[in-house]
């Protein structure tokens, strides 16, 4: 059947019935079709003007050749009947025409294509969600901000070139690939590169297939490549939250006692703070973090340590003490495809950590994905780290002995909950630490 022809027709009937009755006029506004494209129904429309004015939108951008692939007919009257916005979607997508689709970028480049306007919203309060703090205690977020110019323009394109909302998500916080070059410069070891750079060492591995990390040279070029979400997402929130004061140690040194042995006189017990903090958050990093309120409900109690006479610093390696108290939740090795360079330990909040075994520390602060951390160096070629700590005792370049507190157990970084990463590398080397560990 043929459509102008039918239009017109309908026009000419409209018009007698228009002299006769107004009332004709409604009934044919409120003509129903069904219209099928390729054989396949794609709809019902309600009123011939809404019919045209959708097929005058396809011809205005696709001529007229698709008329041909489309056919049409009076039915009753239905509730079921779809918008016109809908209609020319569905023709679109059925005859395999371009469509009007949003293209979103981000300081001025295309980064994904959506379907609707509506999607784009979704995507922007996605992108919210899906950087909310991940911190413990109630959150109350005074602000968002997406730092980078985000622009939607509706363009001509087809459907398959759309993705939905989570994916566009997704594609938007995985980012792009950057690459970048590092020199190796005096006193690096690979792991402290990868550390610097926020990549691992299995991720160096991979883009440098010629490099031999166990022998970098002062002055060798490393390929860093990581990816970079295409936006900065910065929320500024109120976090109210019990938190434990963890007790502080107090030794005691007694010459008569052997070397390396110590003795708890007197049990220290944790206090408890409220705490109210203004934190802001870019992306998964804490960046600040200012202390409002920070009220004392429970005092901590000291805990006496007495300890042997001090021993040597820097003994030969004689192997590691574990360095929590908890639950191994998470072994070394792959784990979700990615390599975990060291065993998670889940302990509350608080709970002490301790050095595996005496050494001197060369980190001790906030580093990206670790959260607040400690790394100690034992000589012999052996490091250990600290991830995820809520609180450090200790300061760079400190020397420790073994089992002394240096941290508490905390959730800081890229962290679900409160546990200690623990790591042991061999000469830069990550190493399982169960196996270290006496
Ligand atoms: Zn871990």
């Amino acid at each position: 059947m043929h459509l102008r022809g039918k239009v017109s027709y309908l026009g000419i009937l409209v018009g007698i019935l228009v002299a006769i009755s107004c009332i004709y006029i409604d009934i044919s506004k409120n003509s129903f079709y069904l219209v099928t494209a390729n054989h396949e129904i794609v709809g019902i429309v309600k009123g011939s003007k809404a019919l045209n004015e959708v097929l005058d939108s396809i011809k205005k951008t696709d001529g007229e050749a698709f008329l041909k692939f489309l056919s049409y007919k009076k039915v009753k009257p239905t509730r079921n009947f779809i918008s016109q916005r809908e209609l020319e979607k569905n023709i679109r997508e059925k005859l395999s025409l371009k469509s009007k689709v949003y293209s979103i970028r981000i300081n001025g480049e295309e980064v994904v294509k959506v379907r609707n306007y509506e999607d784009y919203k979704n995507i922007i309060e996605g992108l919210k969600k899906y950087y909310y703090p991940k911190v413990g205690g109630n959150i109350k977020v005074l602000s968002y901000n997406i730092k980078e110019k985000i622009d939607v323009v509706e363009i001509l394109d087809y459907y398959k070139n759309t993705v939905d909302v989570d994916d566009a998500i997704q594609k938007i916080v995985d980012g792009k690939m950057i690459v970048s070059e590092y020199e190796v410069k005096e006193g690096d070891t690979i792991w402290n590169i990868a550390l610097d750079n926020d990549v691992s060492i299995e991720d160096i591995r991979l883009v440098n297939p010629e490099l031999n990390i166990d022998k970098i040279k002062i002055g060798q070029k490393i390929k860093i490549v990581k990816k970079k979400p295409y936006v900065n997402v910065e929320i500024v929130a109120m976090v109210s939250s019990s938190e434990c004061i963890p007790y502080d140690t107090k030794k005691i040194i007694d010459k008569n006692l052997k070397k390396g042995i110590q003795k708890v006189k007197e049990k220290g017990q944790n206090g408890v703070a409220y705490v109210e903090k203004k934190i802001v958050v870019l992306n998964d990093d804490v960046v600040e973090e200012d202390i409002v309120l920070n009220k004392i409900v429970k005092q901590p109690k000291d805990e006496v340590l007495v300890l042997g006479a001090k021993k040597d610093l820097y003994v030969a390696f004689n192997g590691f003490i574990r360095p929590s108290r908890g639950v191994v939740t998470s072994r070394f090795g792959y784990r979700w495809g990615r390599m975990h360079e060291g065993v998670d330990i889940a302990a509350s909040t608080g709970t002490p950590i301790y050095a595996a075994a005496s050494g001197r520390v060369i980190f001790a602060g906030w580093k990206s994905g670790y959260g607040k951390c400690v790394i100690i160096n034992h000589g012999n070629g052996y490091q250990t780290v600290y991830g995820h700590a809520s609180r450090i005792y200790v300061r760079s370049g400190q020397y420790i002995n073994k089992g002394e507190r240096i941290a508490a157990v905390g959730s800081t970084g890229r962290s679900t909950g409160p546990h200690l990463h623990f790591e042991v590398r061999k000469n830069g080397i990550p190493q399982n630490p169960l196996k270290y560990i006496k």
